[in-house]
Formats: structure tokens, sequence, C-alpha cells
């Protein structure tokens, strides 16, 4: 069983890019856990067709403490299972007790049984302290992927988890898998990514195009693969799931001075402007 988070900056596609390649794994034949880290809930929508998930925070606070593993474990698309770990009421409390005690609690209920090729963790945000960083702090993740683009703030923002994941490499073993660029059509966009993603030591695992099918797809609460099989979006997802389940590049990343970071990005930056 390899167990995944996926960060990067808040809307960089997470969720998105997570649920599409998890699609893609169960067609490939692997049975998935996807654990929702994020308050919003929204990371197991597209699996479920649907926001029909109570989060385990809420069923904690509305049945107590005897829960059962149905009443916070969703069966999903492809034979995948869904959790949704939910939050506290938006403005109170600490957002990263929501993963801590769910996690907690998918152990306590056996949720993390043999037969998983894959448990995916969408963590919320950049943030890479306190519960946030609870499935790497904790070695519950092995694995990093972190989603990005050639928008300066997403690959700030990657840049920071690169520090966070450098700093629990030690006592939590956790490795980065590689960068997965969500495209956003910036210029350069995969030669930046690509030498972004060398000069932190580790690998563009690959280049996801943006495509308005994605959105397409969405709305109808499916993936693409789910939706329609056939667009070359599709296809897509399925070589990022088969560069992960190819993987065997797992490095302790380099993170960037800021000054290094901006270099980068001007290098990049300026190449139309020579041309
Ligand atoms: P996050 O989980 O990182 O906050 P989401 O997965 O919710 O971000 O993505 C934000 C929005 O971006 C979604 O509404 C989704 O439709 C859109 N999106 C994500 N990836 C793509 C893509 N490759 N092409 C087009 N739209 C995308
Ligand atoms: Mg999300």
């Amino acid at each position: 069983m390899r167990q995944i988070a996926i960060y990067g900056k808040g809307g960089i596609g997470k969720s998105t890019t997570t649920q599409n390649t998890v699609a893609a794994l169960a067609e490939l034949g692997k049975k998935v856990l996807v654990v929702g880290c994020d308050p919003k809930a929204d990371s197991t929508r597209l699996l479920l067709h649907g926001m029909n998930q109570e989060t385990v925070l809420d069923t904690l606070r509305d049945e107590g403490e005897d829960i059962d593993l149905e009443d916070i474990m969703r069966p999903g698309y492809g034979n995948s299972m869904c959790v949704e770990s939910g939050g506290p009421e938006p403005g109170v409390g600490c957002a990263g007790r929501g993963i801590i005690t769910s996690i907690n609690m998918l152990e306590a209920l056996g949720a993390y049984t043999p037969d998983l090729d894959y448990v995916f963790y969408d963590v919320l945000g950049d943030v890479v302290c306190g519960g946030f960083a609870m499935p790497i702090r904790e070695g519950k993740a092995q694995e990093i992927y972190i989603v990005a683009s050639g928008e300066m703030m997403a690959l700030y923002a990657a840049n920071n988890i690169s520090k966070g994941i450098m700093k629990f490499a030690d006592s939590g073993g956790v490795r980065l898998g590689g960068i997965i660029c969500n495209s956003r059509n910036v210029d350069n966009e995969y030669d930046m990514l690509k030498a972004f993603a060398q000069e932190l030591g580790s690998q563009l695992i690959h280049f996801v195009p943006r495509d308005n099918f994605v959105q397409r797809a969405e709305i109808n609460r499916k993936t693409v693969i789910d939706f329609d099989p056939t667009v070359p979006q599709a296809d897509e997802y399925r070589a990022l799931a088969r560069n992960i389940d190819g993987n065997d590049m797992f490095v302790v990343p380099k993170p960037m001075t800021t000054d290094r970071l901006e270099e980068l990005l001007m290098e990049f930056g300026l190449m139309d402007s020579l041309v």
C-alpha cells in the first residue's frame, strides 16, 4: 500500500487532479482510498457524483464516538473508497484537527485494509504546519506530489512545501515523488516546471494541460474518465496515473532561496523577449 499526499497552493487543482488520477488508477485495477483533508470537503465530489458525504468531524459531532466505518467511508467511482475529514465551523478552531482525528478514526475502525493499493490524502493549501502536516509528520504518507503551475505564487507555495517536506524527511521518512504541472498556459511553462523540479532534485512527473472539458465533467459531478473516457484529457490523467504507478524517484527535496526561485522565473519569463 502506497500512501500519497497531494499538496499545492489553494485552487491549483489538487482535488480535481487527485480524483481524475484515482479514476485512471481504478482503470488500471487499483484499489484506492481517498481521504479529503480540506474543511471544504470537496475532495471526493467527482468520485461520489456529488457532495453526499458526511464528514468525519460532522459524524463525530452528531453521533458521538460510537461510529461505524460505513458512516464515514463511502464507495465511489471505480471501486474507490471516499472519506472527508471535514473541519470546524468556519473561523473557529484548528482545521488541522480534522485530519488528525480522521486518520486516527480510520485506523481504529480498520479502514486501511491490505487490499488497498493506494491511499491519497488531498491536503488543503500550502500550510505545512500543525495538523496540515499530519499525514507527513506522522509518517502516514511516505510520498508527496506537489501540484503547481508556472504562476509565481504556485511556485512559491511549491518551494515552501518542499521546505516542509525536508523538515519532516528525517523523522517521518517522507519523500517527494515529483511535481505535477497543472497548466495555466503560462509562457514556457513546461520548461520552467521541468527546471524547477530539477532544481529541487526531483522531476516533473507529468504536465497536465488546461482543458475546459475538466469543467464540463465537473459540472456533471464526474471525473473526465467517468464522463467521457475517449477525450484527450482522459489520456493525460491516464499518463499521470501510469507515471505515479511506475515512479521510482523519491527524494528529499532541496528547496531554493527566494532569490534563486525568482532568478529561475526570470530566466524563463525573459525567454520570450529573447527570441
Ligand atoms: P484545489 O483542490 O487545489 O483547491 P481544485 O481541484 O478545486 O483546486 O481546482 C480548482 C478549479 O480548477 C476547479 O474548479 C477545476 O474545474 C479547475 N481545474 C483544475 N484542473 C484543471 C485543468 N487541468 N483544466 C481546466 N480546469 C481545471
Ligand atoms: Mg481542493
